[in-house]
């Protein structure tokens, strides 16, 4: 598929983050919804060629668990890349709307991300990088799946270049500058899943308000978050006491988490994630307020 600026149409804006704004797109010949993502950074061509040949990669990450792409193209406002459009929407808004995700259909995040993070390594040797709520998506069919992973080194570069980056998500040791694995990802996991499960940032457990550098400060000298006691299973407190190992020497990399006791156990509840994501799904009312008025006009236009 040879994507063109031109044979998209824009239909919404779907959100904006640091340096990025995604608008729902319709690519009109082949009549598929899409989310277009345009990446503001300021290269030279040459560089822009670069990335988007290592963009190419994404073509081949096809996993029920990773959010797939359609193309990409350069234009004068930066990089724009086509994926799958998500209808529910990101974990950050849909929590922050609903409050704390129920813990059955958490455990379901847990092996999409696991199973999502475990594909990029072994099959590509891809390491995320930026997992977070916003970056975790959700579709009416109750699939949930992962976005926004780090291919093209050159991209990453660019956009560090760019933009100061620093996430909350970050692990002790990336923090400190050390070089970046998998089992970083996976102490953002632990973040993200604790997150997710309270309804709010875990950091800093009395919930006040910190500077950027006593966030970073707090992760590297601080204990880790731990899960507010008798609140949750034991297994889930576990699994996220593995997560949030700060020597990431002995902390577990995402395969190894996948035997994990709360994993198992996960897998195998039956829980009904379709349902929870097409209530989350419901037409707004505006909408559908002014879908009945537009089919009254055109009724008694009719008329
Ligand atoms: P961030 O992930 O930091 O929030 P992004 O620019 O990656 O910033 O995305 C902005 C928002 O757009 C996300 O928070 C998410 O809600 C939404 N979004 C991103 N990709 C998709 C997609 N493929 N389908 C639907 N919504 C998306
Ligand atoms: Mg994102």
């Amino acid at each position: 598929l040879d994507l063109k600026a031109e044979d998209l149409m824009p239909l919404k804006e779907v959100g904006a983050g640091n340096g990025g704004t995604v608008t729902q797109v319709m690519h009109i010949t082949t009549k598929t919804v899409m989310a277009k993502k345009i990446i503001h950074i300021d290269v030279n061509p040459t560089v822009r060629k670069q990335i988007q040949r290592e963009l190419q990669v994404l073509h081949d990450c096809n996993s029920r668990y990773i959010v797939s792409f359609y193309g990409a193209f350069t234009s004068d406002s930066g990089i724009s890349m086509c994926m799958e459009y998500m209808d529910v929407g990101s974990l950050d808004n849909i929590y922050k709307k609903n409050g704390p995700i129920p813990l059955d259909i958490i455990g379901k995040i847990t092996i999409a991300v696991l199973e999502g993070l475990n594909y990029l390594y072994e099959s590509h040797r891809i390491i995320h990088r930026d997992v977070k709520p916003s970056n975790i998506l959700v579709n009416s069919k109750g699939q949930i799946k992962i976005c926004d992973f780090g291919v093209s080194g050159k991209l990453i570069n660019s956009i560090a270049d760019t933009f100061v980056g620093t996430s909350n998500y970050m692990s002790p040791e990336r923090i400190q500058g050390a070089s970046y694995s998998v089992r970083s990802d996976v102490w953002s996991v632990g973040i993200t899943l604790m997150e997710l499960a309270m309804g709010r940032f875990p950091f800093p457990p009395d919930g006040s308000q910190l500077t950027v550098l006593e966030l970073l400060q707090h992760i590297v000298h601080e204990p880790a978050p731990k899960l507010p006691q008798d609140q949750f299973p034991e297994d889930f407190s576990d699994f996220i006491n593995q997560c949030l190992l700060k020597d990431v020497k002995i902390r577990p990399a995402p395969n190894d988490l996948l035997k994990h006791r709360y994993v198992k156990a996960s897998a195998e509840a039956n829980v009904d994630v379709e349902a929870w994501a097409k209530k989350l799904h419901r037409v707004s009312p505006f909408l559908t307020i002014s879908l009945i008025y537009r089919w009254n006009y055109d009724f008694i236009a009719m008329v």
